[in-house]
């Protein structure tokens, strides 16, 4: 911690903000750039509260690896989400946080105001927003760790193109390996989704269109034992679940999606967690911290929806800015 040096707020970012007498510390810190935090720059900026927005690496979160999002309101033809992420940041600048791409490694929440640590910096606020997010699941086979990148992904919007005319695999069952098996067919000659059960998990508009679509094929009751290649991929072992038989396809790629986890590890101990690892919080998006709220699909196991990660943003910049209102110096 002696590294760090503390950070000034940007002049541009606090012109119009009353922060109180001590200007080294924010109103608000944001820890996490997807809709929840986004959003909650957005209603945090406009209420005028000093904030400062810690993205992470990925600005836009998994809205920013989604090829389009056809279910968020305001958008009838469905918006791709890159461009939806850059939407989100440049309403979020235009009310003034400062939004910083970095990753958080550390926090204090053990004392206010609280402290953020990034790789070399450490910041304070009054507030905190923990909008961390989720990660994919890693399957956890062997092959899985040695080929990811050479090979498996857990992103078709970024590494798609490279399986032009070629086949690939797709574990899952849920919305993201449905949606993202349809727009790997733009590229790929054949996918193969390999799902667990016999049942899909995804919605049933979902479902429909990829039953419908000719390039992609399903291979059910079977789940992935080892991926197989030299340099890169070139085969999955696959057993089936109902007989225990097993057998190899090929394939140049393996796409992973298995659920999301949510980004917790660095709240362990400090916040309240349930057994699955989500933040526990109220309906006021208050964790067991007072002035320390959440926001998504960190703290939600059931929806991820990026209108609801939004919706759940908005709830924790109110609640934040009402809690720094009565907790301010006369
Ligand atoms: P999910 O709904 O949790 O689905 C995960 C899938 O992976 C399930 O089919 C599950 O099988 C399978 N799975 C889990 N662990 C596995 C393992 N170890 N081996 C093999 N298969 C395994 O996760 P998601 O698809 O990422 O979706 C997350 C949330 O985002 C959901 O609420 C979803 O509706 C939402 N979403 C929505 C859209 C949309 O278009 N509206 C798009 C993407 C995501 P089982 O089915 O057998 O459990």
């Amino acid at each position: 911690m002696l590294d760090f040096k503390l950070a000034q707020p940007q002049q541009e970012a606090q012109q119009d903000a009353d922060s109180g007498p001590d200007n080294q510390v924010y109103d608000l810190i944001i820890i996490g750039g997807g809709p929840a935090g986004l959003t909650a720059a957005i209603y945090a900026g406009r209420a005028r509260v000093k904030t400062l927005l810690l993205t992470g690496s990925l600005p836009g979160g998994q809205t920013a690896n989604t090829d389009i999002v056809e279910n968020y309101p305001g958008f009838p033809a469905g918006i791709e989400g890159p461009e939806l992420a850059q939407k989100f940041q440049e309403q979020a600048g235009r009310f003034g946080a400062q939004i910083v791409v970095d990753n958080v490694t550390e926090v204090n929440f053990s004392t206010r105001p609280f402290t953020v640590l990034t790789h070399g910096t450490a910041y304070q606020a009054q507030t905190v927003i923990v909008a961390a997010g989720a990660e994919p699941r890693r399957l956890g086979v062997p092959g899985e760790e040695k080929f990811f990148g050479r090979g498996v992904s857990a992103c078709a919007t970024c590494d798609g193109f490279f399986y032009r005319d070629k086949r690939v695999v797709v574990v899952g069952g849920g919305d993201s390996a449905i949606t993202e098996a349809i727009f790997l067919t733009r590229f790929a000659s054949e996918v193969i989704v390999i799902h667990r059960r016999d049942e899909l998990r995804a919605t049933k508009i979902n479902r429909e269109h990829a039953l419908a679509n000719p390039k992609i094929r399903f291979v059910w009751d079977s789940v992935v034992e080892e991926i197989l290649g030299e340099q890169t991929v070139n085969s999955v072992r696959v057993r089936n679940v109902k007989t225990g038989g097993t057998s190899v396809i090929e394939t140049d790629g393996v796409f992973l999606y298995v659920g999301m986890k949510p980004v917790t590890e660095l709240f362990a101990g400090q916040l309240e967690l349930n057994e699955q690892g989500y933040i526990v919080s109220d309906q006021r998006q208050r964790t067991n911290m007072p002035g320390v709220f959440v926001a998504g699909d960190v703290q939600d196991p059931l929806y991820r929806q990026v209108v609801i990660a939004a919706g759940s943003g908005a709830v924790a910049a109110i609640e934040a800015e009402r809690f720094l209102e009565q907790h301010s110096q006369p």
